[in-house]
């Protein structure tokens, strides 16, 4: 089942990434590491990487599936190949990439056809690069996800949300965002609703960039919902949609398909601090002396490669059960809680073989020390994919 033979298509698009983030990705996460700044939407890279097709869809990628030579569906396997790949480069400057984004997913799987397409169909069009955005996390829900508390008020013929948003990626620059708010914060999960909220829109305001340790090449933005007035044909799926009791379960389900990309791209960021620790031992251990005098290094290089060898299998294999749809919950949460501890420990032991060069800013691996402790916080932390894998173990039904 686990099949990772990535076949000749597959394997030019990964040469495609490769170039990519070797020209372009990498030297800009660098340089916006430096200047503390995310790569401007302005830039001419982005322009080019539309127009090269990178991030926009595709006529037959509204539903979010690919079918294979086989017949078989190999969205998230591609997914999980191409998101390594990316982040191994430059796991903000791959964030920065223009495309929807995390807004996709909930817009495919709630959206009706019309929302769909006039959502994302938008990114169809080849003549500007336009980014989307998902925006659950409030300054006071961010694992309880249950606990937004940014309101949805019915208005006549819309809505009128109220509330603010915090760490949303990619929002200041976003087409429109996937705004969750909640009818009834007594309800919990059942009040939860999805809004497309468009740029522009009056009420969307203080939108700025935070500050954080890494990750610097794309913005995470917070933002306030002032009165903000939405069409009803902004609610995600309709009304009907929530009467099924189906609102928190797509945004559940939107991260059980997202959960494996998140995790795999820590293992990209250790990948990448493996290859420049290991270049590092060779190049001032292993080629000037014998390699059994450096059984400290080479043991640290062993259990780092171990590491991102299981890491990422367990990212495939959730994948995969995405694949062939069947429930990866369990697989998803143990690929997100284990890679970016993983992915951590291994860039930890990247800087220590560097010794005292590892914290100069020229050596690159203090960027990726910096750089993957966001991927144990975002999409679920460790914590809570530990208690989502526990609940399940010990048989406790799923948060509902
Ligand atoms: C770089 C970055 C990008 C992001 N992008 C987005 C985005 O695009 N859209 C979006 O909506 N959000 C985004 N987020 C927000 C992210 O999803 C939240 O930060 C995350 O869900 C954790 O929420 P919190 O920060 O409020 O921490 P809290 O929920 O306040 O948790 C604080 C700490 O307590 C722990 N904890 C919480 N509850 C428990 C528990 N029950 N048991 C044990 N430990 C617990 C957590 O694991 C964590 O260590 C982003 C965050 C970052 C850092």
């Amino acid at each position: 089942m686990l099949s990772f033979d990535p076949g000749p298509e597959m394997a030019a698009e990964l040469e495609r990434v490769r170039v990519l983030g070797r020209e372009f990705l990498r030297p800009l996460g660098i340089e916006a590491d430096l200047t503390g700044e995310a790569i401007p939407a302005a830039h001419p890279f982005f322009q080019k990487a539309w127009e090269l097709g990178i991030g926009r869809l595709g006529p037959d990628d509204r539903e979010g599936r690919e079918v294979g030579n086989s017949g078989e569906r190999t969205a998230a396997r591609r997914g999980v190949l191409v998101a390594e790949e990316l982040a191994y480069w430059d796991r903000g400057a791959a964030v920065a990439l223009p495309g929807p984004g995390l807004g996709a997913p909930p817009v495919r799987r709630m959206g009706t056809p019309e929302q769909q397409e006039r959502f994302l169909g938008r990114f169809r069009d080849p003549s500007r690069p336009r980014w989307g955005a998902f925006a659950m996390t409030e300054p006071a829900a961010g694992s309880d996800v249950a606990g937004i508390r940014t309101s949805a008020r019915r208005d006549g013929e819309g809505w009128v949300l109220s509330g603010a948003k915090t760490f949303i990626s990619n929002a200041i620059r976003a087409d429109w965002i996937v705004v969750w708010a909640t009818v009834d914060p007594a309800a919990g999960r059942a009040g939860h609703r999805a809004f497309v909220v468009e740029r522009g829109t009056p009420g969307l305001e203080d939108m700025r960039a935070e500050h954080k340790m890494g990750l610097i090449a794309y913005e995470s933005a917070s933002f306030t919902l002032r009165d903000c007035r939405v069409p009803s044909a902004n609610l995600l799926g309709g009304e009907d949609h929530y009467r099924a009791r189906a609102g928190f379960k797509g945004a559940m389900e939107s991260f059980n398909a997202t959960r494996p990309m998140i995790a795999v791209m820590a293992v990209g960021i250790a990948r990448a601090a493996y290859d420049a620790a290991r270049a590092f031992a060779r190049e001032h251990y292993v080629l000037a002396r014998p390699l059994p005098r450096h059984q400290r290094i080479t043991a640290k290089l062993a259990r780092m490669a171990r590491k991102i060898e299981v890491a990422r299998l367990l990212c495939w294999r959730a994948a995969t059960l995405a694949d062939v749809e069947q429930p990866n919950q369990i697989e998803a949460s143990m690929a997100k809680a284990f890679a970016p501890a993983a992915a951590q420990e291994v860039t930890s032991l990247a800087l220590e073989i560097l010794g005292e060069a590892g914290v100069r800013q020229d050596r690159y691996v203090e960027k990726l020390y910096r750089d993957v402790k966001a991927m144990d916080i975002v999409e679920g932390t460790g914590q809570i994919q530990r208690i989502v894998i526990a609940r399940r173990l010990v048989g406790y039904p799923a948060a509902s």
